[in-house]
């Protein structure tokens, strides 16, 4: 209970004259004069009204339970103190049920410092613990523990940073005296918060390091360096040679590599994936690259495959659709070691999928798949595989820290060279001529246009139909056989899909009409237009995804989003900051301030963002502090062993018994 932190104060040394009073006012303090009580009787609707007057007008209080009670209490003459929210009924101001004590006695005992308003519910109003009731309930209760309230830093650090200690904390949010000292007694708790959960993903990771031995790549060989020197057509960005280096120093160590790479859509993470995978292979190793859908992880596969046949290698493909005979052959291929490389869906995980001898696995876009998932990988080999993660969809650093906060992290923070930024615009549904007319000059110009529709499950069969009318009114404008249009959705066959997919990479469709089954990393260079329908519907992490489907070739490149008329604030910040920025980081801040760090993809299953005090927005300035912290004292005492440490380490143990299943996390 004592964690049931008020969620704001009133000062109660202030008070209101009755003609200051206005509609919007949460509660407030009075003092004046009773000049009447009266019982209007009702039968059950009885009600008791008294009058209270000061220099500048009069009010009434109100009450409809305890009349019994509290009418005897009251005296007409007296001078009384009286606290509540003033709501206009019939015109004029009144408190009903309001808080009331005689000025003789509120001089000699009552509140007036700050006050905590405490959050409740109506199953907790029902009992009587409204923010009073809990108040009251929390003054006994600080009785109760006053100075029993155990600390849970070591001396060191509370000296150190003149933090307060935990007791006091508790005392002083709960009976404040000043913003400050709130201030300063939240901080502390804050701190404890983000503190324990460092110390225990930092400590999980110092813990796997330990358990696990990676698979040492001892050297660079010749598949790497000739895909480098004679294949790309292009030099590799800083920014991907950078995080290629940091790879290799994993995996050359005998670390058990856990990567996650964050790049923005476009930056060239597939390459940086691939030059890994041949690094295990110069080494005499397999290596996998899982994607979410069928349509990317074929993608790849023909990507990658085209990429290496000159070095003589193989690319397997297992999706769910692979047909028997060939899952076979592809299952013999990677029990023989005679595959190198493999390439799919979730159809990788399966436990009939047994490597020879798999060294790394890697996971792109990783937002869709949950984490078990993820950790099923480990066990494809008997030493388990390096791991290296990759998501188009950056998040805050401080998000990171916690979320990722056991895998190494690194960033391709540069684009290849000669990427235009995209200009996007926002349209409303009645400027559609336009829409229409600007799609046409890009195709006349030879490029090529998405228009993606969404596609949400709850209402599958109106977003059905708002793709087909969508369709059928761009085929009117867009007429056969001069232009040629494609359209896949997810009702439709794989091949299907395959086929209207192929058609449109390879150009002999100028549209594709679309659901966001194309979201993720599909790759048409010479696409230039992507048109988003129903854009406030999206979120912001996905429509910049979508965003990047182009931009990918040498030409101008064009997102359009159309809305309806009407928005709401939060749909309206969303379109303004798809048109005034390309950049994912920037994009992923603004989204987490819209959203909570709880509705980030990729945080619900986790569990993470369920904290008492502290908040991962707000506080990333003690979210940094504790995790330097927590790695400045677990690399001087991994086991915190050391006695100025026991403290730490039995809270450990403590909230170990809790709920959270940290090693989940990988
Ligand atoms: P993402 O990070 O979104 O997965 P991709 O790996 O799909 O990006 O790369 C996007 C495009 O950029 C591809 O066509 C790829 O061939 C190209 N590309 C990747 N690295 C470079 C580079 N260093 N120079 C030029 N083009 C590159
Ligand atoms: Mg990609």
């Amino acid at each position: 209970m004592i964690e049931h932190y008020p969620l704001r104060y009133i000062d109660r040394s202030q008070f209101y004259k009755i003609n200051e009073l206005h509609p919007d006012i949460q509660n407030i303090q009075i003092k004046g004069k009773l000049v009447n009580i009266e019982e209007i009787a009702g039968g059950r609707k009885s009600r008791l009204v008294a009058r209270l007057r000061d220099e500048t007008g009069i009010i009434e209080l109100v009450w409809f339970k305890g009349i019994k009670y509290i009418k005897p209490a009251l005296k007409a003459g007296l001078e009384y103190v009286v606290f509540g929210k003033p709501t206009i009924f019939q015109n004029r101001f009144n408190i009903s049920h309001p808080e009331i004590v005689p000025l003789v006695e509120w001089h000699k005992k009552g509140q007036k410092g700050l006050q905590a308003v405490y959050p409740s519910t109506e199953k907790l109003k029902a009992r009587y613990l409204d923010s009073r009731g809990i108040r009251k309930l929390m003054e006994h209760l600080l009785l109760e523990v006053n100075d029993k309230i155990e600390e849970t830093l070591p001396d060191y650090l509370v000296n150190q940073y003149r933090l307060m200690t935990r007791g006091r904390a508790f005392l002083e949010i709960h009976r404040p005296q000043s913003h400050e000292i709130i201030n300063k007694a939240k901080g502390r708790l804050k701190f404890d918060e983000l503190f324990y959960i460092q110390l225990k993903i930092v400590r999980a990771k110092i813990g796997n390091q330990k358990k696990f031995r990676g698979v040492v790549f001892k050297e660079v060989g010749a598949h790497f360096n000739r895909l480098y020197k004679d294949i790309l057509p292009f030099d590799l960005t800083g920014a991907q040679k950078r995080v290629l280096k940091e790879i290799r120093k994993d995996c050359s160590s005998g670390y058990h590599m856990n990567r996650l790479v964050q790049g923005d859509v476009g930056s060239g993470k597939t390459l940086v994936a691939l030059m890994t995978m041949l690094l295990a292979i110069d080494n005499g190793f397999q290596a996998c690259l899982m994607a979410p859908t069928e349509i990317l992880a074929q993608q790849h596969q023909i990507g990658i495959q085209e990429l290496v046949a000159p070095l003589g290698l193989e690319v397997g493909l297992l999706t769910g659709s692979v047909k028997t005979a060939d899952r076979r052959d592809i299952h013999q291929g990677i029990t023989s070691g005679k595959l190198k490389i493999l390439v799919g869906t979730h159809a990788l995980i399966e436990d009939k999928v047994q490597f020879k001898n798999l060294a790394i696995a890697i996971i792109d876009e990783q937002h869709r798949f949950g984490v078990a998932q993820r950790s099923k990988l480990w066990k494809k080999s008997a030493i388990p595989p390096h791991i290296l993660v990759m998501t188009a969809t950056p998040i805050p650093r401080t998000l990171a820290m916690t979320l990722y906060g056991d895998l190494d992290v690194s960033v391709i923070d540069e684009l290849p060279p000669g990427r235009k930024s995209i200009v996007t615009r926002h349209f409303k549904d009645n400027q559609r001529l336009r829409v229409l007319s600007f799609m046409k000059q890009q195709i006349d110009l030879g490029r090529q246009v998405y228009v993606v529709y969404p596609l949400i499950e709850e209402s599958e069969k109106m977003d059905y139909k708002d793709l087909m009318d969508g369709y059928e009114s761009i085929l009117r404008y867009f007429p056969r056989p001069k232009y040629q249009l494609s359209i896949v959705h997810g009702r439709m066959k794989s091949a299907d899909k395959d086929y209207e997919m192929q058609r449109f990479a390879e150009g002999k469709t100028q549209i594709m009409v679309a659901t966001t089954v194309i979201e993720v990393g599909v790759n048409v260079p010479n696409a230039s237009l992507m048109v988003i329908e129903s854009a406030e519907r999206f979120g912001l992490s996905q429509l910049h995804q979508l965003r990047g489907r182009v931009g990918r070739g040498a030409a101008q490149s064009y997102c359009i989003l159309m809305t309806g008329h009407k928005l709401s604030k939060e749909s309206r910040k969303r379109m303004e900051t798809m048109v005034k920025t390309n950049d994912g980081f920037e994009i992923s801040e603004v989204d987490m301030k819209l959203r909570g760090p709880g509705n980030i993809e990729g945080t619900q299953q986790s569990g993470l963002m369920e904290m008492k005090i502290a908040n991962l927005v707000q506080d990333t300035q003690i979210v940094s502090f504790a995790r330097s912290k927590a790695l400045e004292i677990l690399e001087e005492d991994p086991d915190l062993i050391e006695l100025k440490n026991s403290i730490l380490y039995e809270n450990l143990e403590l909230q170990n018994k809790g709920k959270i299943n940290w090693g989940r996390i990988s």
